[in-house]
């Protein structure tokens, strides 16, 4: 079977425009193939995406790929392909090259998936935030917790940048759940 992405640009590795001076990058890639009618496989195949289908858009964890080792934010639009979060451009380069294998990969084994064009909804600002530590410390790189659960709800930002919520603990699991959920 041909390949999904035959060739791919970098257009740019700069800093999250949302994290001004953290030292935490963002790549931009285009590819040569529309993604657009390819995301119901992915969000079939990719565990806790985020998928718009009025936009055709979609996020997602990525761990790594083949081997899960790390944690960046991919999401995908049309031709354009955006991953996050780096601390160096070497990261984000090596790391790219193994969100298009996975992709290729996914687009390999398309048969042997249901596609899934289930809408992601995103919980209210107002319910992430009763499960939010709402000291607003600024750690996760925001200015107040609310800055940060409206960014939750936009899909730009995930559970784990606010190391103040403890993994486990009865606010980080209600939190998860919100998320979880993917229809009303
Ligand atoms: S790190 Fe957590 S507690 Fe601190 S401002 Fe961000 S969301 Fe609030």
């Amino acid at each position: 079977m041909p390949a999904l992405i035959n060739s791919y640009t970098i257009k740019s590795i700069d800093n999250i425009v949302c994290l001004p001076g953290t030292g935490i990058l963002r790549l931009v890639m285009t590819v040569d193939t529309d993604l657009s009618s390819f995301l119901p496989y992915i969000n079939g195949y990719v565990k806790k995406c985020r998928y718009l289908p009025q936009i055709n858009w979609i996020r997602f964890s990525f761990h790594g790929f083949p081997e899960k080792k790390g944690n960046w934010n991919v999401a995908i639009k049309g031709k354009e392909i955006i991953v996050a979060k780096f601390s160096d451009s070497e990261e984000a380069k090596g790391v790219a090259r193994e969100v298009i294998n996975l992709l290729n990969h996914i687009h390999n084994i398309k048969g042997e998936i249901t596609p899934d064009y289930t809408p992601w909804r995103p919980p209210k600002v107002f319910d992430i935030l009763t499960f939010l530590p709402k000291t607003n410390c600024k750690k996760c790189g925001y200015h107040s917790c609310m800055a940060f659960a409206t960014k939750l709800a936009e899909g730009e930002a995930e559970i784990d940048d606010c190391p103040e919520l403890i993994k486990g603990s009865e606010k980080f699991e209600k939190l998860c759940s919100l998320f979880e959920r993917k229809s009303l």
